[in-house]
């Protein structure tokens, strides 16, 4: 996509965004008076940032002084780029040794992360590695014992490379869970600890996610350390530039001739199609395909290189529709996607927030359609109120809106 295109489809100014703050964070309104060292400069005004977006006005300082920091921001307002331009500005290049850990709950999260961090770090000569797991142990052993500043992972593979000693924890200084809430979640929480453990006691932690339930906030008080909270209100976290609609289809059966029939419209830009099993996915991967719709689909279940292959094609935009479970909810950024579709409506408010927001990246405009059988009515209403958000009845000219 040429930069003229990306600038012309911004709808939202970012840096207008009201948060609700610990104590007072200051907003600083260009990189060039953040304090930040002249390689990292270069290398973001290089990756085409040109402003800092809200969150990056007011988390980097507070994470680049070493507070502790909870971090909230609605999604695809540059949260990532926010700890990665932090991280970078706090290493100590000289030394070999992994200085920061960053946590992801999904593999295509921790690579994408590591990227991140390598386009923005690329004059700084910076060593990150992407610890996940469905990939061989011995690229991370041989990366590893090479020596890696930043370590950008999943909790299971990073936890294995720690107990064999080839991750080194001494010299870590700062851990950042991306998706905090969901790495604090049940099915995370203990590989989290077990990680925590080893990290010397002084280590710097951050949170960043777009959604922070209470019960999350409440129970940071036990590894965090007077932590800075920058959070957004809960009635400003859906944003404009994502209209949000729903198409009654009464029953489960009618969902697939609705979804064949906005294919066209799927097809504008990219769409990612959202349903709430693997199982799931795979059958409607299978339908679309015998109706002769080209589709692709991704799950947990799929073997590494396969989920590899998928999103490179998503990416380049060789693919353009996308049938997945909630492994591709959080943080998966693809700017050209423009259309989300619950087919299945999200098992909770936060995954609600998460899915939408693979749409509508740093202010471009989005589009979601939920699709909702009579009894997932409330649900949908419940949503509704939830974030203060409106979600009308689709109009027949939904294409007009992508
Ligand atoms: P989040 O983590 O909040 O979902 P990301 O950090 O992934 O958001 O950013 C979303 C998109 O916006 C990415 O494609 C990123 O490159 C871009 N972006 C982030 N910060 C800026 C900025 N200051 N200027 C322009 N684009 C930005």
């Amino acid at each position: 996509m040429s930069e003229t295109r990306v600038r012309r489809v911004i709808t939202e100014d970012l840096s207008n965004v009201e948060f609700e703050t610990s104590e007072d964070v200051e907003a600083i309104c260009t990189f060039d008076t953040m304090g930040l060292r002249e390689e990292l400069l270069r290398g973001i005004y290089a990756y085409g940032f040109e402003k800092p977006s809200a969150i990056q006005q007011r988390a980097i300082k507070p994470i680049v002084k070493g507070r502790d920091v909870i971090a909230q921001a609605q999604s695809g307002t540059g949260k990532t780029a926010t700890f990665s331009i932090a991280i970078l500005q706090s290493l100590d290049t000289q030394l070999r040794d992994t200085q920061v850990l960053c946590l992801s709950p999904t593999r295509e999260l921790a690579v994408q992360i590591q990227k991140v961090i390598l386009a923005l770090g690329d004059f700084m000569n910076v060593q990150c590695h992407a610890c996940i797991g469905g990939t061989g142990l011995g690229e991370d052993l041989r990366k590893l014992d090479y020596g890696q500043h930043v370590v950008s992972g999943t909790p299971g593979r990073v936890f294995d490379m720690i107990r064999r000693r080839v991750l080194r924890t001494r010299s870590i200084k700062m851990l950042v869970l991306d998706e905090a809430d969901e790495m604090l979640n049940k099915g995370f929480k203990e590989q989290i600890y077990d990680v925590y453990r080893y990290l010397p006691p002084a280590t710097q932690v951050v949170l960043i996610s777009a959604t922070l339930p209470h019960e999350i906030l409440e129970m940071t008080s036990k590894f965090m350390t007077d932590p800075i909270r920058i959070l957004v209100k809960r009635d400003e976290l859906t944003l404009e530039g994502i209209k949000q609609f729903f198409v009654a289809v009464e029953r489960e059966e009618w969902k697939f001739d609705t979804l064949c029939d906005l294919y066209d419209t799927l097809t504008i830009t990219q769409a990612v199609i959202f349903c709430n099993t693997k199982r799931k996915v795979d059958w409607l991967t299978e339908k679309m395909r015998e109706a002769n719709f080209t589709v692709s689909s991704m799950h947990g279940d799929m073997p590494q290189r396969e989920r590899d292959t998928i999103m490179k094609d998503f990416r380049s935009g060789q693919s353009r529709v996308l049938i997945t479970t909630d492994v591709w909810a959080r943080g998966i950024d693809v700017q050209q996607v423009s259309l989300v579709i619950n087919y299945d409506l999200p098992n909770n408010r936060e995954l609600y927030i998460h899915r939408i927001g693979r749409s509508g990246r740093f202010g471009r405009k989005g589009v979601a359609i939920n699709f909702v059988k009579s009894d997932d009515i409330r649900i949908l209403r419940d949503i509704e109120q939830y974030y203060s958000t409106q979600i009308d009845e689709m109009p027949m000219n939904v294409a007009d809106l992508i």
